[in-house]
């Protein structure tokens, strides 16, 4: 597969990480994007697994050191890409998945605009937005996971009609209605992009 950049933006609850997991399992050369994050664990998460977990003192030494491709708050938490797994990725001939918010997508966008026309990553860069049904049943999801407070899903809910509004910036866009539909138009957009189908 030709090497992609993937990033994929969804308010929270909307079956994102459902999503990408299984994507990971079908493509073993796509590589995910392991951020930093000064929020909490959450559930079974594991440090080094799913986020690097970071003091705010350490989170801002990376940013200050330029450690970060992007980086933004996301409900009142820093949240950072790693920039050099992405090059190193890219080197090995490895696709690369984001999972980011939309303001690090806005700004993955902007960096890879500086970049000249032949550059892998711009070459690769994918960006795909994966929106819920509906506002309700995002709540249903969010409260069927288990794993926030009711304020963190309110906080969630309330920040989910500002993210959807930005789906536009997004070059491709998938509902996740019937898991398994989502997933095989997802898989449809990363195999024609890789060269695939
Ligand atoms: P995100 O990563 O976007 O926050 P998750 O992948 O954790 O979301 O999914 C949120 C919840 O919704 C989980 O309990 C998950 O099992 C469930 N879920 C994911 N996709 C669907 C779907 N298509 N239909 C119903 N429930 C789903
Ligand atoms: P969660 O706390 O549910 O894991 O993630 C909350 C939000 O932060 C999600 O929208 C997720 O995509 C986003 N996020 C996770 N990692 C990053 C990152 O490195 N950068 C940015 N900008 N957002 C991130």
């Amino acid at each position: 597969m030709k090497p992609l950049l993937i990033v994929m933006s969804a308010p929270s609850g909307t079956g994102k990480t459902t999503l990408c997991d299984l994507l990971l399992q079908e493509f073993p050369e796509i590589t995910y994007s392991i951020s930093c994050t000064t929020r909490a664990p959450r559930g079974e998460e594991e440090d080094g697994v799913d986020y690097f977990f970071l003091t705010q003192e350490e989170f801002n030494r990376r940013v200050k050191e330029g450690l970060l491709l992007e980086h933004a708050v996301v409900h009142g938490n820093c949240y950072g890409t790693p920039a050099d797994p992405i090059r190193e990725a890219f080197a090995e001939g490895q696709s690369i998945l984001l999972d980011i918010d939309v303001v690090g997508a806005d700004l993955v966008r902007q960096y890879i605009a500086t970049l000249p026309a032949g550059d892998p990553l711009r070459e690769g860069f994918t960006d795909i937005f994966i929106e819920p049904p509906s506002i309700e049943e995002l709540r249903n999801r969010l409260v069927g996971r288990a794993e926030d407070s009711m304020a963190t899903i309110e906080l969630r809910l309330k920040n989910a009609q500002g993210e959807m509004d930005r789906a536009n910036e997004f070059t491709y866009r998938v509902v996740n209605d019937e898991l398994d539909l989502a997933y095989r138009r997802l898989r449809d957009i990363v195999m024609v992009r890789g060269g695939l189908l």
